[in-house]
């Protein structure tokens, strides 16, 4: 009897710590910025599942939100009109360019009337970016991934409802750059995104989420005006910092619950 008083405590902790249901939900004026990868199914003993958000389960998502009257925008619009914003506005991003983005994710942000920010890496192809962060993830997992092709961008962009944001030229991990070489990933990649589609590029991502605050600096000076962090949370537009603005992850790995919870309160569990 004890033994299963202790079970079923345990649970209760365990679901506890990894929903914080408890917590109070953010206000709606602040906006949610959304960062997905992925839209695809995952793949057996991949590593980076979390980064595969299923396209049957993004449709789940994007029909709750249209349902529950949420306003979608580019973050370049979520930063322009931060003072006009209605309640329950957000964006959705992707990042690095993966070709699902067109061939699962726009048919559908189509059809549900959302806008998203994409976040491209310049020199995408062939390259195994993760192993920037850990050596030891040489397993070729993210360079086999399909990527866009210029072409596809293109078709992207040329749906109206997609904002070209930088990821930088080579999914660089700032932490380990000096300044000349962050100077150069930011302004290399601006200019061969304005020049390659034609349209003002605004908006950076940072590759892994990954910078020292020095850095933040030289964003702004390569003519960005916005830049998406990997850190969860949301905060009030009114006062956000908008070169390091926080995001909320929706990974592969979560259930429905997570999600309606990270919507809710900005972040998942403690
Ligand atoms: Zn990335």
């Amino acid at each position: 009897m004890t033994f299963v008083l202790l079970l079923v405590l345990a649970g209760l902790l365990w679901f506890s710590l990894r929903y914080a249901w408890w917590r109070p939900a953010a206000s709606y004026r602040y906006p949610r910025i959304l960062m997905y990868h992925m839209i695809a199914e995952t793949c057996s003993g991949a590593r980076f599942n979390g980064l595969r958000v299923a396209p049957g389960f993004f449709e789940k998502q994007l029909q709750w939100l249209s349902q529950q009257g949420w306003h979608s925008f580019t973050v370049s619009e979520l930063v322009t009109q931060a003072e006009q914003l209605p309640e329950k506005s957000f964006a959705i991003t992707f990042d690095d360019g993966y070709a699902d983005n067109l061939l699962q994710a726009l048919p559908l942000l189509k059809k549900y009337h959302c806008k998203a920010t994409l976040y491209l890496v310049v020199d995408r192809f062939g390259r195994d970016w993760s192993i920037q962060r850990k050596a030891h993830h040489d397993e070729g997992e993210l360079k086999r991934e399909a990527k866009l092709s210029d072409e596809q961008v293109q078709e992207m962009l040329d749906s109206g409802c997609i904002e070209l944001g930088s990821h930088s030229m080579t999914h660089a991990n700032f932490s380990r750059l000096d300044t000349a070489a962050v100077s150069k990933e930011l302004i290399d990649s601006r200019k061969a995104l304005e020049e390659r589609f034609g349209v003002p590029v605004h908006s950076f991502a940072y590759p892994f989420g990954l910078y020292r605050p020095e850095q933040i600096a030289l964003v702004e000076r390569a003519g960005f005006t916005s830049a998406v962090t990997t850190r969860e949370g949301v905060e009030d537009a009114g006062s956000w910092d908008t070169l390091e603005l926080q995001r909320i992850k929706i990974s592969g790995k979560d259930n429905w619950l997570a999600f309606l919870l990270r919507m809710r309160g900005g972040r998942r569990g403690l």
